[in-house]
């Protein structure tokens, strides 16, 4: 599809709606969509997210369980231990630490508490805690709980699922082609692996991106359809929010329309799943967050892993007042 043909964004929509999914090329297309098509676009993603999702949005807050120091070196990463960025450092939170965690988190009226931790995949003295907290937190929190601790062994994926992780987190990050570019400690395929194993143990998958990095309209529209052919339940979508102190430093923001246009194309190509707007929202899209609620049904409140964000409170009135709601726990 050239970009001067001109596309019935509606029609599109409601051809999607029709379970006719959206090829390679309408994909570019809305990636390269002029600025007066703007508010289509978004009002055409907005009718496949409204069928699904009606006007919630489903809040996730972030828990930095183990900070630093990290020895992969993905290029976009403050905790890689190559990088100089002055990120905290410390080791791993204890159990009562993460169910204090995860009850602000409810607090905050998050449906999913999410543990992270900084490095390869989880030791076991790790997986230990983790499976404890997890346990206790099921116990005595109505919350959700996702976890992204690295890489995966098949047996530790089922002892997370045993003791109640409802999602795990591993991003793609980007294309397979762009892959070997921003990381060279472990494989795209390594990261398959990982939520193919975490999806075999029952959990669902939460897996994106970050946009941003140097990478081309096409190496998105190569993410957005590697998540859809892994069933991905769950797809943040990161801005990159470039970090002193690592190789991606000297990259540019994204513009806010490029960021609105980037989750109007997820949404089109994996139409039921919960699309999240992530880390570098209130950098990049600025003034114009409010209008990402219209591709996207979920966002992380209370900052990222290792810098801040808006806030809570901020968060909450610009959901209220776009006219959107906060999903309860389902
Ligand atoms: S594995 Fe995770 S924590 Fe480690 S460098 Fe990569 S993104 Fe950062």
């Amino acid at each position: 599809m050239s970009k001067t043909r001109v596309i019935d964004w509606n029609q599109l929509s409601r051809r999607v709606l029709d379970n006719n999914p959206v090829s390679r090329d309408e994909a570019m297309a809305i990636l390269s969509s002029e600025e007066d098509e703007l508010l289509a676009v978004l009002d055409a993603s907005f009718q496949i997210r409204k069928k699904y999702w009606g006007r919630g949005i489903r809040i996730h807050v972030l828990e930095n369980a183990k900070s630093g120091m990290c020895r992969e070196n993905c290029s976009f990463c403050s905790q890689a231990i190559g990088s100089y960025s002055g990120v905290d450092r410390y080791k791993f939170l204890s159990v009562g630490e993460l169910v204090e965690g995860a009850r602000n988190a409810y607090e905050k009226k998050a449906v999913k508490y999410c543990i992270v931790t900084a490095t390869r995949g989880p030791s076991e003295s790790e997986m230990g805690v983790v499976c404890e907290a997890v346990q206790k937190i099921k116990n005595e929190i109505p919350i959700e709980i996702c976890t992204s601790l690295g890489l995966l062994t098949g047996d530790q994926a089922d002892r997370l699922a045993a003791a109640g992780v409802d999602r795990f987190n591993h991003n793609l990050e980007t294309s397979e082609r762009f892959y070997s570019e921003i990381c060279q400690t472990h494989t795209y395929q390594d990261r398959v692996d990982t939520i193919q194993a975490a999806k075999k143990a029952g959990m669902e998958a939460c897996c994106g991106g970050i946009m941003g990095m140097g990478e081309t309209h096409n190496d998105r529209v190569e993410l957005a359809f590697a998540l859809r052919e892994l069933e991905i339940e769950s797809i943040p979508v990161n801005f990159l929010d470039p970090r002193e102190g690592t190789p991606l430093a000297d990259c540019s923001l994204m513009e806010p329309a490029e960021c609105l246009r980037c989750l109007a194309m997820f949404r089109f190509v994996n139409p039921t799943r919960e699309i999240r707007v992530a880390g570098g929202r209130e950098v990049c899209l600025k003034h114009l967050q409010p209008l990402a609620l219209y591709p996207a049904n979920s966002l992380f409140s209370e900052g990222y892993l290792t810098t801040t964000g808006q806030g809570n409170p901020e968060d909450m009135a610009m959901i209220q007042e776009a006219g959107f709601y906060t999903e309860e726990m389902i």
